[in-house]
Order: C-alpha cells, then sequence, then structure tokens
C-alpha cells in the first residue's frame, strides 16, 4: 500500500505558518498582503475555485478583493481594470481567473499582467525565467505546489525518470521545466500525440498526469515503485470527483500517489499564498518566502 501524499494536511501546515508570518508583520505596524482575483462569467467550476482561493486568503490574513464581471465583459474593460491594479502600489497580485470566455484574448489579458504582480507566474517574463533557471521567476501554483510537496515527503528527484502526461501551459509546460532546472532529473512530456503513452509511463519512477480524463492511467500502465501525482480534476456521473488514474488499483503497486480529492488541489492554493506572500516580502524589502524558491 503506497505512501498517501497528503496535500491537504501539508497545505494547512503552510496556511498555519503564513499566518503567524503575517500577523508577525501586522504587529510591526505593516499592511496586509493584498490580492486581487478577477472572475469573468458563471463558469461554476471557476466559481468554487475563486471561492477557496477567497477563503484561504481570509484564514492566511491576504486581503482578497473579488471582481467578479459578467460573461459579455469586453477585452477593453478588462485590460483597463488590470491596468489600474498594476499602478497601484498596494496591491501586490492580479490573478484572472481561467478559462476566460471564448471572446476574449486569454493571451493578451496574461500579458497586460504586471508580471511582477502576476501570482500565477502565467506572464511570459516569469515564463521565460523559469525556462532559462533565473530565481526570480515566479512559478505557476499547480507545479510550485507538487514540488512543495515532493520535497515535503522527501521523495528522491534527483536523476530519476520523470514523465508528465499533459501539456498545458498551466501545468505540464512548468513542471517539466522545474525538474529540468539544475538538471535535476530527466523528463518526457506527453500530450494527445504521443503515440505509445504507456511506454513512457512504464518507465516512469515519477509520474505527474495532468490531463482532465479519468481512468487514463491504469495500474497496468505504471511500474512498481513509482511515485504518482494526479493532478487530474473529474467529476463523474454520479456526482463523485476522480483524478485521472486509477487511484485503487495504484495505490497497491506504488511507493506513493496523491488523493483525488486532497492531494495536488490544496497544495496549489497554499502555493498561490506562496506567491502572494513572496511578493509582498520583496516589496517591503525581505527575501523572497523560502518554499518559492525553487
Ligand atoms: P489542458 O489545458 O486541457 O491540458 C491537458 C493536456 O493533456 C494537453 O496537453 C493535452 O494535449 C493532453 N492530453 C489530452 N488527452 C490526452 C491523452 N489521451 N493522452 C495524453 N495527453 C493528453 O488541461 P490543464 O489545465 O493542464 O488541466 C489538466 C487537468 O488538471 C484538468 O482535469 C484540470 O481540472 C486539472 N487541474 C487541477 C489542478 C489542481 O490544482 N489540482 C490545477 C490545474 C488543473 P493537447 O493539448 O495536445 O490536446
Amino acid at each position: 500500500m503506497a505512501l498517501i501524499l497528503d496535500g491537504k494536511s501539508l497545505s494547512k501546515k503552510i496556511r498555519e505558518e503564513l499566518k503567524k508570518e503575517i500577523d508577525s508583520y501586522i504587529q510591526k505596524g505593516m499592511r496586509n498582503p493584498n490580492l486581487v482575483v478577477i472572475l469573468v462569467g458563471e463558469d461554476p467550476a471557476s466559481q468554487v475555485y475563486v471561492e477557496n482561493k477567497r477563503k484561504a486568503c481570509r484564514e492566511v490574513g491576504i486581503n482578497s478583493m473579488v471582481f467578479k464581471l459578467p460573461e459579455n465583459t469586453t477585452q477593453v474593460e478588462l485590460l483597463e481594470l488590470i491596468g489600474k491594479f498594476n499602478g497601484d502600489d498596494d496591491i501586490d497580485g492580479i490573478l484572472v481567473q481561467l478559462p476566460l470566455p471564448s471572446h476574449i484574448n486569454t493571451q493578451e489579458i496574461i500579458e497586460a499582467i504586471n508580471p511582477h504582480k502576476d501570482v500565477d507566474g502565467f506572464h511570459p517574463e516569469n515564463v521565460g525565467k523559469l525556462a532559462t533557471g533565473k530565481s526570480d521567476a515566479i512559478i505557476p501554483c499547480t507545479p510550485l505546489g507538487i514540488w512543495i510537496m515532493l520535497k515535503h515527503y522527501k521523495i528522491p528527484t534527483f536523476k530519476r525518470d520523470v514523465v508528465i502526461v499533459g501539456a498545458s501551459n498551466i501545468v505540464g509546460k512548468p513542471m517539466g521545466l522545474l525538474f529540468l532546472k539544475n538538471e535535476e532529473a530527466p523528463v518526457s512530456i506527453c500530450h494527445i500525440n504521443t503515440k505509445d503513452l504507456r511506454s513512457y509511463t512504464k518507465k516512469a519512477e515519477i509520474l505527474i498526469v495532468a490531463v482532465g480524463k479519468p481512468n487514463l492511467i491504469t495500474e497496468d500502465m505504471v511500474k512498481e515503485g513509482v511515485v504518482v501525482i494526479d493532478v487530474g480534476i473529474n467529476r463523474l456521473e454520479d456526482g463523485r470527483l476522480v483524478g485521472d488514474t486509477d487511484f485503487g488499483a495504484i495505490k497497491e503497486k506504488a511507493y506513493a500517489i496523491t488523493p483525488v480529492p486532497g492531494g495536488v488541489g490544496p497544495m496549489t492554493v497554499a502555493s498561490l499564498l506562496l506567491n502572494t506572500v513572496s511578493i509582498y516580502r520583496k516589496k517591503h524589502g525581505f527575501a523572497p518566502h523560502p518554499l518559492t524558491e525553487v
């Protein structure tokens, strides 16, 4: 039976420590960290994610200002709002919840955010810094959360065969870049056009799956002793929430595995808090939060 990588309790521990840290700033007469969250439209999953982020911020002492804009918000209106917060010195972080409605040019919106306030780490300046191994890159929240979890559980990563399934800009690609940084490990990134997925997953010592398809990875596709990080979030017809892997069968074969829910999801939220606090710290002349320095 595999070690269960408990993102829920680790995230709670991180949040408790962040709360103490922010309380200490307030006692010194400093302001709270401020995060702006912009949500456009009525996507139900996005509403839940934004609410979770708001709750987590409140718990640790980050002021989160959530702007819920109607579905028909224009590109120009959104750009204007971002411009306003870019120029406000008291705003530490800006997050635009994705996906945006189809009439919005998402990349233009991402690029409009001041890269120093880009808590999601999606701006090309931060992506470029991560790709070139610079230490001051803001790292996207899900890969950062996974990295923190691997280190917390002392999962060896050096020279391990890492396979990532899913090549999105928000999970798969930055995850791969994190491993490549410092030549930590060789990485294979698979996607929809990978001819023989099984031949990759079978050799993985660390397997990270971020696709959004329940049961994509079955027990026969992994090797004994693998570490499985399941990023997928899928709502089944019966209402159950599952990942992309067959957790029940794989946990008997793996060395370690993340549950869904309670694995990567809470770590993503914890990383958002860490990125916000790190930006705040830098603004006040302190070193970045050590957990964001990967
Ligand atoms: P995405 O943008 O849709 O990317 C999915 C990736 O999977 C793409 O690279 C896609 O390739 C690839 N893919 C699709 N079918 C495949 C297949 N059969 N075999 C191999 N690769 C395949 O999704 P995302 O935003 O990265 O999210 C992925 C999943 O993680 C979703 O379930 C999402 O809800 C979840 N998620 C969870 C968290 C969390 O905190 N737990 C955070 C972010 C995302 P193509 O692009 O070539 O089609």
